[in-house]
């Protein structure tokens, strides 16, 4: 039997299940004169929480990284908020219900807020709250869960969900990969199965009711495809698949070090994104030659109030330390849209994606904006640093954010505090307004990085995160294709360098075609970069230059995406 997922982290696993079906939780609804010893009840029991987070958090520190373990701290912060199990108390003393009760119905109350806010990052919180509230309500009703920590064979977790508990569990040395029935890309286990380089598919509906324990599965996280029971001939044919896949995985190694050279000599920057100081770890292991994107928002994030002017300092400081002289290109704050910060109090919008954010917001709150730019002044001195403005949409726009630039400036020089005279200046080319007008603004940047993300949105009118569409979404559509060799050839024309910092500068079937256009710096997550070196290393920018006008002249995604396929064969052996 196959079915079909999301590939969530490469990789290709062959092995027995492991079924995780975790035991509904029944709760039912109790009377309780004797309110005190339900709360009572409850207190004991978030000790014992405590106590196993506090566990969880030293095991996923020693064995995966600090990044990760935070998501422990988080959980430990949730166990101790008085609001929220204050409201558990309440409801426990003024309705005499059981604790399990009172605890349940609170929790679906703020999981459901969380959920129903437009934002990935809410909605992961809202898991967060369901994995500590789903502890506490385990161990008072005395009910295990499949312990995946002590594993004594290799196997497959196949799953409905895991949480960040279980993941933080999870051995290396014998979990082959996991299947889960919900998540998208972005979801948490995906992320951490790609932190943990085992192969891993999300979104594959009915697989918890389709497989026993012990049964034989297949799958390849790259493509999302999950084989049940298969037959002699396709487990031979995936166990070459998957020797193959490893071999090729130790040629990429061997590449690293090496120059982004293609086979006539033209040599490309291959950087990466990151959001946290924390990220230049997959930088330097995967041997990208800078930072590309530093999404600067993370540092907003998470808490409840705004970073200080120090703060920052540090975090742009750290960063470009790490990476001793290489560039970091750091985009000033682009918020609003997909990614709010609660204690900004950002009214309500009828077309968030088209209103008040990013630059636009940044422009009208000089006291958010000028702190930013003083904090990557000062940090210029520590490394090779380059600020980038996010979603400008005009010529006015850009030169009132320089204009603030300027006066931030001549506060330090007032200061006398040192910073580098020559930072360099650029842009996010994501509107279509500015990839239109590329020659114009060219003439006043040092440099254009292409935000296919958005651009692709803005372009084709289809919301990035709205599921409902997303067949509408595509790389491949012509109309991006052209606006993307516009502004690169009116990059060149004025003299400044182009680069490319949405998800397409990793996308490995249009790398050669962003070659044949000439784009020169190319930035990714860091598990992309290997492989884009290989793909660049294999081709000639001569011939790939050819297929990029031919592809351009297409008329539909389709055809550009067939012509790619048929035209340019690259051997990933
Ligand atoms: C983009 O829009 O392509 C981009 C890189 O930025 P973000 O995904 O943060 O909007
Ligand atoms: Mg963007």
């Amino acid at each position: 039997m196959v079915l079909k997922g999301i590939g969530a982290s490469p990789g290709i696993a062959i092995g027995k299940v492991l079924l995780k079906k975790d035991p509904e939780l029944k709760i039912e609804k109790r009377v309780k004169d004797n309110t005190e010893e339900e709360i009572i009840r409850l207190k004991k029991a978030k000790e014992k929480s405590k106590k196993q987070i506090n566990e969880l958090y030293e095991h996923t520190l020693n064995t995966i990284g600090e990044e990760e373990a935070k998501i422990f701290e988080a959980h430990g912060m949730i166990l101790d908020d008085p609001e929220f199990f204050g409201q558990v108390e309440e409801k426990i003393k003024t309705e005499k219900v059981n604790v399990e009760y009172a605890l349940k119905e609170v929790t679906d109350i703020i999981v459901k807020v969380f959920e129903n806010m437009d934002n990935e990052y809410m909605k992961e919180r809202a898991a967060d709250i369901k994995d500590v509230s789903n502890r506490v309500i385990r161990i008072l009703l005395g009910v295990e869960i499949t312990d995946i920590s002590k594993l004594e064979e290799e196997v497959i977790i196949v799953a409905e969900d895991l949480t960040p508990s279980d993941t933080a569990q999870i051995d290396k040395e014998k979990v082959l990969g996991f299947i889960t029935e919900i998540g998208g890309k972005t979801a948490h286990s995906a992320i951490m199965a790609r932190t943990l380089e085992i192969p891993a598919v999300v979104g594959v509906e009915g697989i918890t009711s389709k497989v026993e324990d012990g049964d034989i599965v297949i799958f390849d996280g790259d493509e999302g495809e999950v084989i049940i029971r298969p037959e002699e001939k396709k487990l031979e044919e995936y166990k070459n698949k998957k020797e193959k896949f490893e071999s090729f995985r130790k040629r990429l190694e061997e590449l690293k070090g090496a120059k982004s050279v293609t086979k006539d000599g033209i040599e490309v920057e291959l950087v990466a994104n990151i959001g946290t100081p924390k990220d230049v770890d997959g930088i330097l292991r995967n041997d990208a030659v800078g930072v590309g994107l530093y999404r600067t928002e993370f540092l907003y994030m998470d808490r409840d109030q705004l970073p200080t002017e120090e703060e920052q300092f540090e975090a742009y400081k750290e960063v470009a330390e790490r990476l001793e002289g290489k560039p970091v290109v750091i985009r000033t704050l682009d918020i609003g849209g997909d990614k709010e910060l609660p204690y900004l109090e950002l009214p309500k919008e009828m077309n968030p994606f088209l209103g008040y954010r990013a630059i636009r917001l940044c422009l009208d709150r000089t006291d958010i904006f000028k702190p930013q730019l003083r904090a990557l002044l000062r940090a210029s001195t520590h490394g090779d640093i380059k600020i980038m403005f996010p979603m400008i949409s005009s010529i006015e726009e850009l030169r009132q954010a320089k204009a603030v630039l300027e006066e931030v400036k001549e506060d330090l020089r007032k200061e006398n505090i040192k910073f580098n005279e020559e930072i360099e200046v650029g842009i996010m080319v994501e509107i279509p307004a500015v990839a239109v007008l590329s020659d114009q603004f060219a003439k006043e940047v040092d440099f254009f990085s292409i935000g296919t993300n958005d651009l692709i949105q803005y372009t084709t009118a289809v919301d990035r995160g709205n599921r409902q569409i997303s067949h509408l979404y595509n790389q491949f559509h012509p109309a991006l294709l052209t606006l993307v060799k516009t502004v690169i050839e009116n990059g060149h024309k004025a003299g400044i360098w182009v680069g490319m910092c949405g998800e397409v500068a990793g996308d490995p079937k249009l790398i050669p075609i962003l070659i044949g256009m000439g784009l020169e710096e190319f930035s990714m997550s860091p598990i992309s970069i290997l492989k884009a070196r290989w793909i660049i290393k294999n081709i000639t920018q001569q011939e790939m230059k050819e297929m990029a006008e031919k592809v351009i002249n297409l008329p539909t995604a389709e055809e550009v995406e067939k012509f790619i396929d048929d035209n340019i064969k690259i051997d990933y052996i």
